[in-house]
């Protein structure tokens, strides 16, 4: 199995899937703005738009402004024309979405290990079979067919060797260490199922929607039990050579270890500063405490030693990212995860982040909470789905085969 993303492959200009992506973006919604954004002849752009509508992709809906003359009629992209799944794998649940291809929300469900496990300890293979009965019954329950399903994305809380989508060393369950989870779902579908690291799905869920894609830099930020990092350069997932871009979380730092980590680092920021590091500090101190959600309610409460371990790790947090943003310079430093609804602990994050990095770097930095702090990870696992399968070079070949179909019917007739 090719496990190189369709997303990343070139292909031609004003071709069938450089007309879809255009009309996703919506820059470009009718005949003839698509053919000024692309600058081919209206005729050859229309053939793309026929072969568009052909596939089901695309239909042609009501009037586009008034202006007098001919009503030019706006394309947009057919939702139904299919769905996809994205899955957030925590430690403990299993979150699974269903959106169709225009990114509506079909099915969303929440399961905890206690109320529905996944087999997770019976090896990955099982796991996976699981999720697609899991797939089956969700698209049933929203009335779909699974011929229509597309491709799916799986968030995991571990990196991702890149392009292989093997899980490296992962805390959740580290009897899958270099297991390719992806190609697993091949006994049960052809289409591309992604494995993603679940702060690089962040990342991609807060790209902006106010500026353009391609000018969207930022660093995502995820704070939970661990500590995750995901980077948006240019408005596409950063990944790095091997895939472990974003790794903030395995930077040495000043302080000592409260918990093991496998990367080999000596004080990395994740044993000092992560959620389950101040946890377990804190329970050596006496402190009745088990979940990173104790610690927040505790926080909230002003409880001084929790708000004095809180603040301080902060301050490394700060430390560590503010070193990123002076060789990076993003648009934002995005905050998500459990712990980023910390007041004391964000807090802390910032005023160092902000002290610490350059006045150049400070006057366009905005640090600032996910905008969907719940959704952030499953939602950028839908635009990964949704980019994969909606890629160009995927649209092209679709068309490619259509059309040979279309001419061996016509040799046939
Ligand atoms: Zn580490």
């Amino acid at each position: 199995m090719n496990h190189r993303h369709y997303q990343d492959v070139d292909h031609v200009h004003g071709s069938v899937g450089d007309v879809l992506r255009l009309i996703r973006v919506g820059d470009s919604t009718s005949r003839s703005t698509l053919a000024r954004a692309i600058g081919l002849a209206p005729s050859t752009v229309g053939l793309r738009v026929d072969a568009l509508v052909e596939l089901g992709l695309v239909h042609e809906v009501g009037a586009e402004g008034s202006r007098g003359g001919r009503r030019a009629r706006r394309l947009e992209l057919d939702g139904d024309a299919g769905f996809v799944a994205a899955t957030d794998l925590g430690a403990n649940h299993t979150r699974i979405v269903l959106s169709d291809l225009a990114g509506r929300t079909l099915a969303d469900t929440d399961h905890t290990d206690t109320s529905d496990p996944l087999p997770r300890a019976d090896g990955p293979a099982a796991a996976v079979a699981d999720l697609w009965r899991r797939f089956e019954r969700l698209a049933d329950a929203a009335g779909r067919s699974m011929a229509d399903f597309r491709g799916a994305a799986i968030g995991v809380p571990a990196p991702i060797a890149y392009p292989s989508g093997r899980i490296v060393t992962p805390s959740f369950e580290p009897s899958w260490h270099d297991v390719a989870l992806g190609s697993l779902f091949a006994q049960h579908t052809d289409a591309p199922v992604l494995v993603e690291n679940d702060a690089n799905l962040i990342a991609l869920a807060e790209r902006s929607d106010t500026e353009p894609a391609e000018r969207s830099n930022l660093v995502a930020v995820k704070l939970g039990t661990r500590i995750g990092g995901g980077v948006i350069a240019g408005g596409r997932l950063h990944r790095g050579v091997g895939g472990a871009a974003g790794e903030v979380s395995h930077t040495a730092v000043e302080g000592s270890a409260a918990i093991g980590c496998t990367c080999g680092v000596p004080n990395c920021l994740e044993s000092v500063a992560s959620g389950g590091a101040i946890i377990a500090r804190l329970r050596a101190a006496g402190h009745d405490i088990a979940s990173t959600s104790d610690l927040l309610r505790l926080g909230a409460q002003g409880d001084a030693a929790v708000v004095e371990e809180l603040r301080e790790a902060g301050a490394m947090i700060g430390r560590v990212l503010a070193g990123i943003a002076n060789f990076f310079n993003p648009r934002e430093v995005v905050l998500a995860g459990a712990m980023s609804a910390s007041p004391p602990l964000v807090a802390a994050i910032r005023s160092e982040l902000y002290r610490m990095c350059l006045p150049l770097v400070a006057d366009d930095l905005d640090v600032r909470a996910s905008r969907v702090p719940r959704d952030a990870g499953i939602r950028g696992g839908i635009v990964l789905a949704l980019d994969e399968v909606l890629a160009p070079a995927r649209i092209d070949e679709l068309a490619r085969q259509a059309t040979s179909v279309d001419d061996l019917q016509v040799r046939s007739a």
